[in-house]
């Protein structure tokens, strides 16, 4: 009861773990039997033949790899993240067989977040805070996020179903997930989630959808480097 509530602003993305890389999305293609000849062979003619691929959206073979990484960002992120069903796994930590931590967020102070004049929902463009709207702004999530937390307690205390006193909690407690992908649908996650000039179709995400985006992106452009190059050539858009 009267836990300390613990405010952040940081949303992390971890690798776990990784199956395949560049070249075995080409052997993948190919259908190479179970014995094939050293990935790093193939080395030479794999950007080649990714480029082909991307070309021509043949995209199963962008399939044939996967991506685990863990994720910790409050759950309005969640909301956004779980819409993609294709290509995605998850495990999400309960919040009824255990008391969910008191972690809540706080934006950074330079995230944009004030409506201007002439603000417009289709194309939203917000601006810094000054410092005086930046702590109204704290001030209201921590007022907020303690009377929240305090009568999940209250509710915890008296003996009422964990799976029913969370309903009291808002979008901004944090909750950890286990995420596994494969490249096709991290790319198309991406096209989707990230705010890019380059991006032949650009998009609008939420700015922390953005943030989470950017360290999967990170994540992604280390461990399939070519099929990254490719994508990024191609426009941002998913084979
Ligand atoms: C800037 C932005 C604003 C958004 N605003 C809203 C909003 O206001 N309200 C809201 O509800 N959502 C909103 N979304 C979520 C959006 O509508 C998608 O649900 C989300 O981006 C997942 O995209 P997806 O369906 O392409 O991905 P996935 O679910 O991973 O699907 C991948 C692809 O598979 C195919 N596919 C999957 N399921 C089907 C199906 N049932 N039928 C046919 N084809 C299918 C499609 O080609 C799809 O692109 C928003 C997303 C963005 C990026």
């Amino acid at each position: 009861m009267g836990s300390e509530i613990e405010f952040r602003s940081e949303l992390a993305v971890d690798f776990i773990d990784k199956m395949g890389h560049d070249p075995r999305l080409v052997l993948a293609w190919l259908a190479f039997p179970p014995a094939p000849p050293a990935a790093e062979a193939a080395q030479g003619s794999v950007k080649g033949r990714l480029k082909f691929l991307i070309d021509k959206r043949h995209g199963t073979p962008f399939e044939c790899s996967a991506l685990t990484v863990r994720v910790h960002a409050p759950i309005k992120v969640w909301r956004e993240w779980h819409r993609h069903r294709v290509g995605w796994s998850y495990n999400e930590e309960s919040g009824r067989y255990k008391q969910l931590e008191p972690v809540f967020y706080l934006p950074p102070p330079d995230r944009p977040l004030m409506r201007r004049e002439g603000f417009k929902s289709s194309n939203p463009t917000l601006d810094i805070a000054t410092p005086e709207e930046y702590d109204l702004l704290c001030a209201s999530l921590k007022y907020g996020y303690r009377v929240a937390y305090g009568q999940y307690e209250v509710m915890l205390e008296a003996g009422v179903d964990r799976g029913l006193a969370r309903d009291v909690l808002g979008v901004g407690i944090y909750s950890a997930c286990y995420c596994t992908c494969n490249p096709r649908s991290i790319m198309h996650f991406l096209e989707l989630r990230t705010e890019e000039a380059a991006a032949r179709r650009p998009s609008k995400p939420l700015w922390e959808m953005h943030k989470v985006a950017k360290k999967l992106e990170a994540i992604f452009a280390e461990h399939w480097p070519l099929t990254y190059e490719l994508w990024n050539a191609h426009g941002r858009c998913a084979p």
